[in-house]
């Protein structure tokens, strides 16, 4: 069975690896066929493509666009994209730009909550200083000792309700796939089960999903549960959704699925992969 990650971040967003570091990695452990999918932008897939290219690694460009959805963030990942699109582009570069000024307002709520130069100390981790975002600030919190994990500091900062979050209008729904479809591309919704979504608000989530054309949903995910992997599954039989496998790997000391090493998608599901040429 091919090994299929279809879904990690490189240091383009926030991954801690250069995208050549990632095909290496994904490479030596085993992966067949990978996708580099860098939040909101595509600026790593060269590198990533010529260092897969080298290795014999099969390679899908891809992205993870951020969208608002009954007001919560939720994110579209698109696969097998033709990264030169101009509508694609011009669409990442509109979501990057709010980056910027959201990014000095989670450092004014650090302040005030102690942490004092968090755009500064954030910015250093970024080195892509567009796509500053919390896992930015993350490692800066890390850095000034507060504490030691990631994760650990997203249940003290950086969400609803805690110092260092900021409300912020990202993309559409609407917005999200038609540029990936405009870009050749398969849009497929992340992680599903991480949204802090009303029920309803799932259900009309995948409803528009169907209606705009979008065709996958994250079924076997570095944020799910193995209880989720066949909740999803289900819900991918139900739509009539393709299905996708992706680590969502952002570094090695940060995450807790390396590259390659989840279980295989659930039998019975029809894999978003299954009519590429790999
Ligand atoms: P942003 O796009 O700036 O809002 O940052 C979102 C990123 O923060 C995600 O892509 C994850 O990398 C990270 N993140 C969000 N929530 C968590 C969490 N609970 N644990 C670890 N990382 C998280
Ligand atoms: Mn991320
Ligand atoms: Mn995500
Ligand atoms: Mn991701």
């Amino acid at each position: 069975m091919l090994n299929v990650d279809l879904h990690c971040h490189s240091h383009v967003s926030d991954g801690t690896l250069a995208p050549s570091e990632l095909a290496a990695r994904a490479h030596a452990n085993g992966v067949d066929v990978w996708a580099l999918t860098d939040h909101d932008e595509v600026g790593g897939i060269a590198e990533a493509r010529l260092a897969a290219d080298k290795l014999g690694l099969r390679f899908i460009a891809g992205v993870e666009i951020s969208i608002t959805w009954a007001g919560q963030t939720v994110h579209i990942v698109g696969l097998n994209i033709d990264e030169a699109n101009a509508v694609l582009q011009q669409g990442l570069a509109s979501v990057r730009s709010g980056r910027t000024q959201r990014g000095h307002e989670i450092a004014a709520q650090l302040h005030k909550a102690g942490i004092p130069d968090a755009f500064e100390g954030a910015l250093k981790y970024a080195e892509n200083p567009e796509m500053i975002g919390r896992t930015h600030f993350a490692r800066y919190i890390i850095e000034r000792g507060v504490h030691d994990k990631v994760p650990d500091v997203f249940k003290n900062f950086l969400v609803e309700g805690k110092p260092g979050f900021v409300p912020h209008r990202w993309a559409t729904l609407e917005q999200a796939v038609s540029w990936i479809h405009a870009a050749g591309g398969r849009a497929v919704i992340a992680h599903p089960g991480r949204y802090p979504l009303a029920q309803l608000a799932f259900d009309a989530l995948l409803d528009t999903f169907r209606e705009l054309g979008g065709e996958g949903i994250e079924v076997v995910t570095g944020s799910h549960t193995p209880d989720q992997y066949d909740r999803y599954a289900k819900v991918a039989l139900q739509e009539g959704l393709l299905a996708s496998r992706g680590s969502d790997f952002h570094g090695p000391k940060e995450s807790r699925v390396d590259l390659g090493s989840l279980p295989p998608l659930p039998a019975g599901l029809t894999p978003v992969w299954h009519d590429w040429a790999v």
